[in-house]
């Protein structure tokens, strides 16, 4: 009998070894994901807050807003805007965006009143191999080992959403608003704060690029940069873009991602077959009769964020709303995320009945009774937000990525190779055999959470563009904010620098001790840099508002 009792006790406590374990484990993964960069304080000189009557630009570097506001003082408009805004940010923050990468563009036609979005997302190449971030014994592979190299390379989108963007809506010529960009490359610029630190901390760049750009920048973080190779490309692009899908660019881009494996089949046939229109944008009246607009599927964010809204203020009716709540909330959303939307020219997802309150809130009943917990994914730090508004009232509002910080590592005529197919449910199927929605196929867009929003008050009328680099915390980072403005009281200018928190699979992070004491769950306190961009209007002007977290301006 006391063998027995004994044998129980040992295998209980290698039970509750086993479990504790495994939750180190997947809360150091989920850390590190959460904190490739560190927040940067670096003031331009310029400020992080502004009002203005006419037009308003922020940013995550001041070098863009810069350009972008001498473009609005030409006489451009927001699409004119938003091309050298985007190629701007491919020089001074590569690591973040650029024309190796994929974009999503929420605009607001203030002529037509109406909203629409360009879809730039990365594609798979058609014929790639859906088992390519699965090890040999169908395992999957470690995340760097899937995102560094060639094979997790996606057809890059950006060029192609701000040429459509501006050959629709711009009023400068194409040409004219690449001269700037051309002369800063030109002319160098100083590294900033953020570029530093990531060179600084980047593992991988330096062993797959020999003689390259960056080589000794951060020995020399005074010396200016000059990328005249990209300056090469931007000359090209300026005369014809087609150069990029079809052209020399194409085959450089195919050839790069050739040399560094894996099975990645990108061809030139997937470059040149690459082309996007303008849509509606997806649009969701809040019980309060606010108008919340954004990218439609492949990114989840506009679904995603008015699901916690909806639940947000359906709660609210009855109780006060507590953090524990919101973190609650965001975990169950994750949790539909990862269930129900993808790339939905591939799979069937039912927009309607997810947004529907009465499924929500069944859903999150019986989530909570469950108290269910996910394996956790990749949550990463990269990407760039901003936001314009011009004298003529149009609105933009756009995220742009290559994803991880540098994407794939690989660099070509002056910029990054994306690494956005990562982005993809690395196996197929589930643990109960069925299929994943966001799996690899080919000419398939991953899912994003990319959440360039425009909203409008009760009168339809322009109130907020809003949005943020993070990758899945995205999601977090934006419902925070608006929580905080529409349901708790906050202003901007406060909820902006407030700590983030983000609940996912069933983990519970907190960028701030302080949030501990709201709490009675167990978290972990660790960076979550936002890079939060905010447009509002109040009674006829324009405030504009960069987060504190990374090198942001407004102009
Ligand atoms: N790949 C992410 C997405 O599209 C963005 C990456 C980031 O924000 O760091 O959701």
């Amino acid at each position: 009998m006391k063998k027995k009792i004994k044998n129980l006790f040992t295998l209980i406590l290698l039970f509750l070894f086993i479990i504790l374990k495994n939750n180190l484990v997947l809360a150091d993964q989920i850390e590190n994901y959460i904190e490739p960069e560190k927040q940067s304080n670096f003031d331009y000189g310029k400020s992080k807050r502004r009002s203005s009557e006419t037009q308003i630009i922020v940013t995550a570097n001041d070098y863009a807003s810069e350009v972008g506001e001498k473009i609005l003082d030409k006489g451009g408009n927001v699409a004119d805007a938003t091309v050298a805004i985007q190629l701007t940010l491919g020089l001074v923050e590569p690591q973040s965006s650029g024309i190796g990468g994929g974009t999503f563009i929420t605009y607001y036609d203030n002529t037509k009143k109406k909203v629409f979005f360009y879809d730039g997302r990365e594609k798979a190449p058609q014929n790639i191999n859906q088992n390519i971030f699965l090890k040999n014994d169908g395992s999957k592979k470690k995340f760097f080992d899937a995102a560094v190299g060639g094979q997790s390379v996606g057809v890059p989108g950006t060029l192609e959403a701000i040429f459509k963007f501006h050959s629709d809506y711009g009023i400068l010529k194409w040409k004219d608003i690449i001269e700037p960009v051309i002369d800063l490359a030109e002319k160098g610029f100083h590294p900033p704060p953020r570029l530093l630190n990531a060179l600084n901390k980047d593992k991988f760049l330096f062993n797959i690029n020999k003689n390259f750009l960056f080589n000794g920048v951060t020995n020399n973080p005074k010396k200016k940069i000059f990328n005249h190779e990209y300056s090469k490309t931007l000359k090209k692009i300026s005369k014809d873009y087609r150069v990029f899908y079809e052209g020399s660019i194409a085959r450089n881009i195919t050839k790069k991602v050739g040399e560094y494996k894996n099975n990645n089949s990108l061809s030139e046939s997937d470059l040149k077959n690459f082309s996007i229109k303008k849509k509606d944008a997806l649009c969701f009246l809040l019980p309060s009769k606010v108008k919340i607009c954004g990218p439609n599927l492949p990114s989840s964010g506009t679904i995603c964020i008015v699901q916690v809204l909806k639940i947000i203020d359906y709660i609210k009716k009855n109780k006060e709303i507590e953090l524990s709540d919101i973190l609650d909330i965001l975990d169950f959303v994750y949790y539909l995320r990862e269930q129900f939307l993808a790339d939905d020219t591939f799979v069937r997802v039912n927009i309607e009945k997810l947004t529907n309150i009465d499924f929500l809130i069944e859903g999150f009943s019986k989530y909570k009774a469950k108290k269910k917990s996910f394996l956790a994914e990749e949550i990463l730090n990269s990407t760039s937000h901003f936001s314009v508004v011009d004298k003529f009232n149009n609105v933009v509002s756009v995220t742009s990525s290559i994803e991880s910080t540098f994407g794939s590592r690989l660099f070509v005529n002056g910029f990054f190779l994306n690494n956005q197919l990562t982005d993809f449910s690395f196996k197929s199927i589930n643990k109960n055999k069925s299929l994943i929605k966001n799996r690899v196929q080919g000419g398939k867009k991953p899912l994003s959470s990319m959440s360039p929003l425009i909203i409008f008050d009760p009168d339809n009328k322009f109130l907020m563009s809003i949005g943020s680099p993070g990758g899945k915390a995205i999601i977090s980072y934006v419902s925070r904010v608006l929580i905080d403005y529409f349901y708790l009281n906050k202003t901007l200018a406060t909820s902006i620098k407030s700590p983030n928190y983000i609940k996912i699979n069933g983990l519970v992070f907190l960028e701030d001790n302080s949030l501990k004491t709201e709490l009675n769950l167990k978290s972990k306190v660790t960076s979550l840099t936002s890079g939060i961009a905010i447009i509002v209007k109040k009674k006829e002007k324009f405030y504009g508002f960069a987060d504190h977290r990374r090198d942001g301006t407004v102009r």
